[in-house]
């Protein structure tokens, strides 16, 4: 269960679209879909966080979460456990092209 969610920027950024949160395999393969940026290619990608190194499609370098930086001020977690509303907490994030604060998260939908 989760969310599809798309990044868009004014500067021209947009990303496919992002099947984010846990699947319902998560307790099978632990696999956890979350927004993540290259600085050096401008993209914004989802990517699965369970993962110890998440590459970059393009450059293959590593990516940054966006979760990464929110978790460590705001909420306590459970760990292993979902969290979907961080993305409600700002209105625009980091745009790893422009290198502004004005990218935004559009909800599509849900999926489960
Ligand atoms: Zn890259
Ligand atoms: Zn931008």
């Amino acid at each position: 269960m989760g969310n599809i969610i798309k990044a868009v920027c004014q500067c021209g950024v947009e990303s496919d679209e992002i099947y984010q949160a846990i699947g319902f395999r998560f307790y099978e393969t632990g696999t956890r879909t979350e927004p993540a940026y290259c600085d050096s290619c401008g993209i914004v990608v989802g990517r699965d966080m369970s993962k110890s190194f998440s590459k970059c499609p393009q450059c293959r370098r590593k990516v940054k979460f966006y979760k990464e930086g929110v978790e460590e001020n705001d909420v306590e977690k459970i760990p292993g456990l979902a969290t979907d509303d961080y993305l409600d907490e700002k209105e625009q994030w980091h745009c790893p092209r422009c290198k502004r604060e004005t990218l935004r998260f559009e909800s599509l939908g849900l999926w489960d």
